[in-house]
């Protein structure tokens, strides 16, 4: 892939836009032999990747194998398929609802959950919201990797002022008498909101459910689907 011959046209073509962070300028200046397709972060990764392996720190095979799970199989069906079970089956819910890590990990076909993870159940009256303040701890065994925004210094710091504004921007208009509660994630707590099932869905099995259940409605800042929006 590196060494094929490529048409430099970096702004239409293949997906450049989001990993250059650092507003450099893209001009082509760089030297076309060897690695001239990484961008200033993938060669940092490469680079800090070689010094880890050389002092024997990681192993590139697992880290091989754990990348290849974030991109094939760690993602938001995992919380989705914990959502519909905790709406399908009562005794999970509370099972879930008092200690989560354990609940998931004795249930044996929703993933391993090493963290801590909590989960918070929104009702009509009260509202969950994640964001981590301080960086960007996200529950990712159960949602993958998070979303640029949740990683924006905007939503850390209005989710804690303004969750209703901030709410609204994504869509969400809540009552005035509905509650908002925030939980800050940390390192060694991670927070998965389980929405309320939407209305008729009565019947559904769990993985009828589990299409229903967006990224976006785990992290409490959406709304799950409605039940005409899904194929049946
Ligand atoms: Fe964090």
């Amino acid at each position: 892939m590196a060494n094929e011959p490529h048409d430099h046209d970096h702004e239409r073509g293949h997906g450049h836009g989001q990993s250059h962070g650092h507003g450099h300028s893209h001009d082509h200046d760089h030297d076309h032999s060897g690695n001239s397709e990484l961008t200033e972060q993938q060669a940092r990764v490469r680079a800090l990747e070689t010094v880890l392996t050389e002092k024997g720190y990681i192993d590139p095979a697992a880290l091989d194998r754990i990348v290849q799970a974030f991109e094939t199989e760690i993602g938001p069906h995992i919380g989705a398929r914990v959502v519909a079970k905790a709406w399908a089956d009562p005794a999970f819910k509370k099972r879930l609802l008092e200690d989560a890590t354990q609940a998931i990990n004795e249930d044996g076909t929703l993933g391993r959950v090493s963290d801590h993870l909590i989960a918070v159940e929104n009702t009509a009256k009260q509202r969950h919201m994640i964001v981590c303040t301080l960086c960007s701890c996200y529950p990712w065994e159960v949602l993958g990797l998070p979303p640029v925004w949740y990683k924006s210094a905007a939503y850390r710091s209005r989710s804690v002022i303004d969750p209703r504004g901030v709410l609204k921007d994504f869509g969400v208009t809540l009552p005035a008498e509905t509650e908002i509660r925030v939980w800050d994630s940390t390192a060694e707590t991670r927070f998965i909101v389980i929405p309320i099932r939407p209305a008729g869905t009565e019947g559904w099995d769990e993985e009828q459910l589990a299409e229903l259940v967006t990224r976006d409605s785990m992290v409490g800042t959406g709304e799950p689907l409605k039940a005409s929006e899904v194929a049946r």
